[in-house]
């Protein structure tokens, strides 16, 4: 079965960039949602900064809102054994957007779809990026579902394209733009029971990598492993009883998980490498998000800045009126701004990073650090 759909901006990505975008765009556009998930899944990376609630006050979203209790919990810090076994406390006590919030991501996820589609949008989930043209100042985008005994088509004609896939930026690997890697950082991670009175989340580096762990809603905990793909044998991170090994060699983590080894829940590796797309905006299309550029977890900041940069695309595109009536010289100046905004915060997320990484020196041989080491050497 074949479909078509007319829209002036189509969306790929319902993930935290996507439907922020969306949001933000509604009221100007007509705005398209697609994403190859017909629900959103469990996901790494809880910690959601507090500035974020700047963005949903202009949006009128609100975490608090009752139909979606349990969404996230407050986050009083972070304490970090980085650089010295002397424990080091950072707290958000005295920040003035308040705590950062650890959030359970699926129903983060659901928020915002609901909201999309609240507003109105035409979200299309299911569906899949399957090709492309471009003819006539329109982009032709082709989206299938998954189901093969029940294959459906949508062929989406619109103005404007915002690829907001993931890391993997699908939408703009189609037409051939490249993405530069920075790192090979993996992250293996595992979420069980948390019994623990300190709600603090953890960052413990040992001489092959880190750990972090938090504790997220639902009295439950997420640990994770973060290091490089080819430092560890792949075995290592296959299964729940290979990850516990290396769990065991970690005093603090261990506790964690102590009594609890039959509530573990596995969910095995993803990269989490520092990564960026070389051209994040062209003819009638830009990346957003993780598709444009994707952080080291170590900064806790990829939903932030997908939806800050989404506010920003969101601006950008009201202000040069290119998804309703194309105008080469415009969406040049468009493709221009909208490129030294991403080349700025990348520039600044290097910088810290580096910082970071630096601020360890116990293992300066040891593989993990010495490439971090030199590339901040080098920058
Ligand atoms: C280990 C780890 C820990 C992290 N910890 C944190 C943290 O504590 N705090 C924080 O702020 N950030 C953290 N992050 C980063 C954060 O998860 C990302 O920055 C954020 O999810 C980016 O949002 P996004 O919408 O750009 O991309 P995504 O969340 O990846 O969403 C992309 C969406 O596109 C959809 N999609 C993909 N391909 C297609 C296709 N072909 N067609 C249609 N749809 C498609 C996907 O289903 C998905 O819904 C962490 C990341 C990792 C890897």
């Amino acid at each position: 079965m074949i479909s078509k759909h007319t829209t002036e901006i189509l969306i790929l990505g319902g993930g935290i960039a996507g439907c922020i975008a969306a949001i933000a765009l509604s009221d100007t556009y007509k705005v398209t949602l697609v994403d190859k998930l017909e629900h959103p899944i469990d996901k790494v990376g809880e910690s959601l900064a507090p500035a974020t609630q700047r963005i949903f006050n202009v949006l009128g979203l609100s975490l608090k809102d009752l139909e979606y209790d349990n969404i996230y919990l407050d986050n009083l810090g972070m304490q970090s054994y980085w650089g010295s076994e002397q424990v080091q406390i950072v707290d958000h006590l005295r920040n003035p957007d308040g705590l950062s919030k650890s959030v359970d991501r699926k129903k983060l996820a659901c928020y915002l779809r609901r909201k999309a589609e609240e507003k109105g949008i035409s979200c299309f989930w299911g569906f899949r990026l399957y090709s492309n043209s471009y003819l006539e100042k329109t982009w032709e985008v082709t989206c299938k579902n998954d189901d093969k005994k029940n294959r459906k088509t949508i062929v989406f004609s619109t103005n404007f394209v915002i690829d907001a896939t993931g890391r993997n930026a699908h939408f703009a690997k189609s037409i051939g733009i490249k993405r530069t890697t920075h790192d090979a950082l993996i992250s293996c991670w595992i979420t069980l029971p948390n019994t623990d009175k300190n709600t603090m989340s953890s960052i413990i580096s040992d001489e092959f990598g880190w750990w972090y762990s938090a504790v997220i809603p639902n009295k439950k905990r997420v640990i994770s492993y973060q290091t490089d793909a080819d430092i560890f044998d792949k075995s290592t991170f296959k299964n729940y009883h290979s990850f516990c090994k290396l769990l065991e060699t970690n005093s603090t983590i261990r506790k964690y998980v102590h009594n609890k080894e039959n509530q573990i829940e596995f969910h095995g590796v993803v990269s989490a490498n520092s990564t960026k797309l070389n051209l994040a905006s062209g003819k009638q299309w830009i990346a957003l998000g993780d598709a444009a550029l994707s952080f080291d977890p170590l900064s806790s900041q990829g939903m932030f800045n997908a939806m800050a940069n989404a506010m920003q695309v969101s601006e950008l595109l009201r202000k040069f009126n290119i998804a309703k009536s194309y105008n080469s010289e415009k969406m040049e100046k468009f493709s221009n701004i909208y490129t030294s905004q991403i080349e700025s915060i990348w520039e600044h997320y290097i910088k810290h990073k580096n910082l970071f990484y630096s601020a360890e020196s116990r293992w300066k041989k040891a593989t993990f650090w010495n490439r971090r080491q030199q590339k901040a050497i080098l920058s």
